[in-house]
């Protein structure tokens, strides 16, 4: 059965996606074709008589699912199997089996903001004191015991640590809070899908006989609420797939578990595993230098990774005067790169640590004229006027939504104010009533001053007309949303800029064109308004990365997992950026950072540029020193480019490597051994004006420590 696909995969990846019964576990390198060995699998299954509607395919991201589907789409046409990502399928789950876990099928989802907003309601609540951790840390607390599955109730049945505690005050506030509005965190997606499992025999049963082919990619970063529901979906019919790479998890933050990898062999004792090892995206100059950093790592098993690519140009360590610098080099390059033809604009990705370094790239790609896409930067379903939209339809469809309707009861200011809708809270807590039943109950029995109420029965009417026509299109709901509250007139009158408030109505545009296409997606068994909220809601930084458009991707290092660019360049690799300062003080973080760091390396096809600059003026971070990450790379195998004194023409200045550590060139053959009695004390000189202390040289840096024919302490 030799069939198109087949032809495509050497011989381990053809093992694996033949395997059609029982476990799988593919563990690989990066780029070794583990997604393509998934989806090759999905169309032999097919071609194999399995039907596709037992078929399930989970992946983190809408693009990951995207990309997926339209690679299986090529292989097999469009077909029924069920690929999405992990929140998606529990969304679905949950609205047909929401109220046996307690909530209305109708349930809202909040994003991070709306959370937060409910979270600060419950720690007035709960009369916490908010003195030793600020909200957005206890969110993240609250977020971590949730993708463990710690619930309110375990948490107050177990003994705890007094950040636990803490935590254990407000948490179950926030919780009640959620259900009182009918809403769930994103967290709670899967907390509430992987009880529902647990809880329900029966349905699991049916679920698991529904989808007895389970494949999951990039395995390494399940988190336990992950694990429980592909384990719950996995008894009777064991046919799990899961590909992954220990090497790349960069979830651990977020409650990933990359033991989870190895307890597939625990839950599935006749677990198949195959071990891909053959890497078909890099060249072997940029797979040498990812080796070398991830042999850092010490909680890890090696693992080889072969190039099957020729030999191509060397990896490039660039250093700048200053950050600005450091754009403007790599906008040039991008320039120089694609006008003599052999790059197009998407073949260059940009990777960083956080969203806040994309500022000056941006900037030089404009002065430029490089169009590029920015991947997690501002959400669009996260702009002011989406979410004053979108908030009147969140009411619409869940009357109980409190958030929303606090949100949308003044938007635009209809002169309700913070007073009055204190009182309607207060009155709600009183008579246990939503505030939609509350507001109403204030109107009717004249609670409040006669302005106030007055506002009130105008919003009441809107909401009513709304209410009126939901089961109608969607972009007819959104029409009128605009018409009744005025929204658009509410624009014209804001003091923005002429360029603000084209950039606003333009996004109304969108957000109608974005209803109107819905409107022809939705299936028929589901509500175009129900649709719409969840596309809005799980919308996350990556899904609007568009591989056919051609311009330069900009992304964080986490968003770029999984894809592959030509060139890529990761900036700011310097000490308390990557790795993080938060990070140094843990070894499993400091780990966490490296195989980040690793993950955009592996990113690159077929140029790499890691670079750093000597200052760079955000305040507290960029201390200016190179990241201790760069002192783990051979520097006898990279390019060194030096841009600190030199001027651009020098660009292809070979000696530049030789000016790196000592202003004179360091013949490689003359650099003695240093031995382990002097080992201990000694300083590292990195470069000229940046010299490592002796206890910040960790113990593989040792190992590498050499002198110079000059006598200085180098890496080698
Ligand atoms: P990552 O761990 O980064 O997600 P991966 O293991 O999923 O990587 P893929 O993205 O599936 O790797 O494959 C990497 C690249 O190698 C892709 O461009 C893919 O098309 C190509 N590739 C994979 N297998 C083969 C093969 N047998 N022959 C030629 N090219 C291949
Ligand atoms: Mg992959």
């Amino acid at each position: 059965m030799d069939s198109q696909y087949l032809a495509q995969l050497n011989e381990s990846q053809r093992a694996a996606a033949t395997h059609l019964d029982g476990p799988l576990l593919v563990v690989a390198g990066p780029g070794s074709g583990k997604t393509r060995v998934i989806t090759c699998r999905i169309a032999h299954m097919i071609a194999s008589g399995i039907s596709p509607a037992n078929i399930i395919a989970l992946t983190f991201t809408n693009k990951a699912a995207q990309e997926m589907r339209s690679r299986l789409e090529q292989l097999v046409g469009p077909s029924q199997v069920w690929l999405g990502t992990f929140h998606g399928f529990c969304v679905r789950l949950l609205r047909r089996y929401a109220r046996l876990v307690g909530l209305p099928e109708h349930f809202n989802i909040y994003d991070a903001d709306d959370a937060l907003a409910l979270l600060k309601e419950a720690v007035k609540a709960s009369d916490f004191e908010l003195t030793h951790a600020p909200i957005g840390v206890l969110a993240n607390r609250i977020s971590y015991f949730k993708n463990r599955l710690v619930t309110p109730e375990i948490l107050e049945s177990a003994t705890l640590s007094s950040d636990e505690y803490q935590v254990g005050q407000v948490y179950p506030f926030y919780q009640q809070a959620l259900l009182r509005c009918g809403a769930v965190d994103f967290d709670d997606i899967l907390m509430h899908t992987a009880t529902l499992l647990r809880s329900n025999q029966e349905l699991r049963q049916q679920l698991d006989e529904r989808f007895r082919y389970v494949l999951v990619d990039e395995y390494q970063d399940t988190n336990l609420a992950q694990y429980v529901i592909v384990r719950h979906l996995c008894v009777d019919h064991p046919n799990l797939a899961a590909t992954g790479d220990p090497d790349q998890s960069i979830y651990g933050w977020r409650g990933a578990n990359v033991k989870n990898v190895a307890h597939l062999e625990r839950d599935y004792p006749d677990l198949t595993v195959v071990r891909l090892q053959d890497n078909y995206r890099s060249t072997p100059e940029i797979l040498t230098i990812a080796d070398c950093l991830i042999q850092n790592n010490e909680n890890r098993k090696p693992k080889e990774l072969l190039a099957a690519r020729q030999p191509g140009n060397p990896v490039r360590l660039a250093i700048y005067p200053t950050a600005r610098a450091e754009a403007e080099d790599v906008a040039d390059q991008i320039v120089a790169l694609t006008e003599q033809g052999d790059f197009h604009p998407k073949d260059f990705g940009i990777l960083y640590r956080t969203n806040a370094h994309s500022r000056l790239i941006e900037h030089a790609l404009l002065r430029r004229q490089i169009e590029y896409q920015l991947i997690g930067g501002f959400r669009f379903f996260l702009r002011k006027e989406i979410k004053d939209l979108l908030a009147y339809l969140l009411l619409v469809h869940n009357p109980e939504d409190g958030i929303a309707l606090q949100r949308a009861i003044n938007t635009p200011p209809r002169g309700i104010g913070k007073k009055t809708v204190e009182q309607i809270a207060s009155y709600a807590g009183k008579h246990g009533l939503s505030l939609l039943d509350a507001c109403r109950q204030c109107v009717q029995f004249a609670m409040l001053s006669k302005r106030a109420t007055t506002s009130l029965k105008s919003f009441l009417s809107i909401y009513d007309q709304l209410c009126s026509i939901v089961h109608g299109p969607l972009l007819d709901l959104l029409q009128v949303t605009i018409e009744l509250t005025g929204y658009r007139e509410h624009l014209s009158k804001q003091k923005t800029s002429g360029e603000e408030s084209s950039d606003i109505a333009t996004n109304l545009d969108e957000l109608l064109a974005e209803a109107s296409e819905l409107d022809r997606e939705v299936r028929e068994d589901q509500s175009a308004l129900e649709y719409f909220l969840e596309v809005a809601a799980l919308q996350a930084d990556t899904d609007k990365l568009k591989s056919d458009r051609n311009v330069v991707t900009l992304m964080t290092l986490h968003a770029a997992k999984g894809l592959e660019f030509s060139c890529v360049y990761v900036l700011a690799v310097e000490e308390n950026i990557l790795p993080h300062a938060r990070s140094k003080e843990d070894s499993q973080q400091l780990e966490e950072e490296r195989r980040l760091l690793f993950v955009g390396i592996t990113r690159a096809k077929d140029q790499l540029q890691l670079s750093y600059a000597k200052s760079r003026g955000f305040s507290g971070q960029g201390s200016g020193v190179p990241s201790s990450f760069l002192m783990e790379l051979p520097r006898s195998e990279m390019q060194i480019l030096d841009k600190t004194e030199s001027s651009y023409d020098e660009y292809h200045d070979d000696d530049s490597q030789d000016q790196y550590f000592d202003r004179r060139p360091v013949e490689w053959d003359e650099v003695s051994q240093v031995g382990p009695e002097e080992q201990g004390d000694l300083a590292v000189q990195f470069d000229e004006d940046c010299q490592l202390p002796p206890e910040e040289i960790t113990a593989s840096m040792r190992k590498r420590l050499g002198r110079s024919a000059s006598g200085r302490a180098i890496l080698r």
